[in-house]
């Protein structure tokens, strides 16, 4: 065993000592992007929301451990209960795409909408993945937010209530919603907010229904066109799926796109034997391939999140020396009532 080995077992044992001393007053929350040393630590894996939630109904749990990125550890802050600690194994583990949408700006370019197409006429939805401002923003303008699985029912839902919809911060996530409703790209506008009306003519903004931040996931935009024509050639029989935070393009040419659950489900469903091509974060590909190994599973290429990767054994550990007391995520108290608001009305799409 070679000396990196060794200390890597090392924080393993520790880990392993710290929660038997904290039992059940301990939860360790992991993202499907987490490595798999890091999941195999902890007591649940999922999605943001789904992990966030999980959390909160534990009556139990007084430290809340959450490996994965900043705006999901401050979703778990929103969600818990009072007496409940969240902690992050490290605080710079931030996420691109959330790091797109200022929230300065966000409500400059929201005033700036607003007086252009009149009061009352627009929704805000922010994808989860946005900061928990972002998420405030939202819930004080009678917005919601979505997550990539249910995305075309909030905007269905929304679209019922005001004439338009203002979505941030993925751009992509959004066009490909709009896609799937049928909804026509000359009533698509993309807001870059660095021009003035967001680089759109006011003819074509004053014809949109639909108006997207300029933000993208930059793990989920590496996936081109050419490498599934590549797919398409090398492995005829491959069935290909991939993220909804992909390009429009690369939606068009696979054979499905879906949520994480939604991928891990179609894995699930596929037959032994089959080969299934998956464009998303690695680690979740290499948790599939360990699990289902009847089957081949590839990714469509390599492409990791250095961000989900900041969080390592030495870390957690760290973390776990000092509960509720290092790293901890706190949302300020009117930001959370409204951030939860906006949640609120997610959890109400499913009624
Ligand atoms: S994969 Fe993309 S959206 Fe997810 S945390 Fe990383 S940068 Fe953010």
């Amino acid at each position: 065993m070679d000396a990196q080995n060794k200390i890597q077992n090392k924080y393993k044992d520790r880990i392993r000592e710290l929660k038997a001393g904290l039992g059940s007053k301990l939860i360790i929350l992991t993202h499907h992007y987490q490595n798999k040393e890091i999941v195999e630590l902890g007591d649940y894996v999922g999605d943001s929301f789904g992990l966030a939630r999980r959390a909160a109904a534990d009556t139990s749990a007084e430290y809340i451990v959450f490996c994965g990125v900043h705006f999901m550890a401050e979703s778990a802050a929103i969600l818990a209960r009072p007496g409940q600690s969240v902690q992050i194994p490290d605080v710079e583990a931030g996420c691109w795409m959330a790091d797109m949408a200022d929230p300065f700006i966000v409500e400059r370019t929201w005033q700036e909408l607003s007086d252009f197409f009149g009061p009352e006429s627009m929704l805000p939805i922010s994808y989860m993945n946005s900061e928990a401002e972002i998420k405030a923003f939202c819930g004080r303008n009678q917005g919601l937010i979505c997550t990539s699985s249910n995305a075309a029912k909030a905007f269905s839902r929304a679209l019922e209530q005001r004439e338009r919809i203002f979505f941030l911060p993925d751009q992509y996530l959004g066009l490909n919603t709009a896609d799937k409703l049928g909804i026509p790209r000359e009533e698509i506008v993309v807001w870059d907010p660095g021009l003035p009306l967001g680089g759109n003519s006011s003819e074509n903004l004053a014809k949109s229904r639909i108006v997207l931040w300029k933000g993208h996931c930059l793990v989920h935009t590496r996936f081109s066109q050419e490498q599934i024509e590549e797919v398409r050639k090398s492995r005829p029989g491959a069935k290909i799926v991939v993220h909804p935070e992909c390009t429009p393009e690369v939606v068009a040419l696979a054979d499905a796109a879906g949520s994480t659950d939604f991928m891990i489900k179609y894995v699930e469903n596929s037959s032994p034997g089959e080969e299934v091509v998956i464009g998303t974060e690695f680690n979740l590909i290499h948790r599939l391939q360990t699990q289902y190994r009847d089957r081949t599973i590839l990714p469509l290429s390599r492409s990791i999140c250095p961000n989900m990767a900041k969080i390592d054994l030495q870390k957690l550990c760290h973390t776990l020396e000092s509960p509720g007391r290092t790293n901890v995520v706190t949302v300020d108290k009117d930001l959370k009532e409204q951030a939860k608001l906006a949640l609120e009305r997610m959890l109400a799409l499913s009624s």
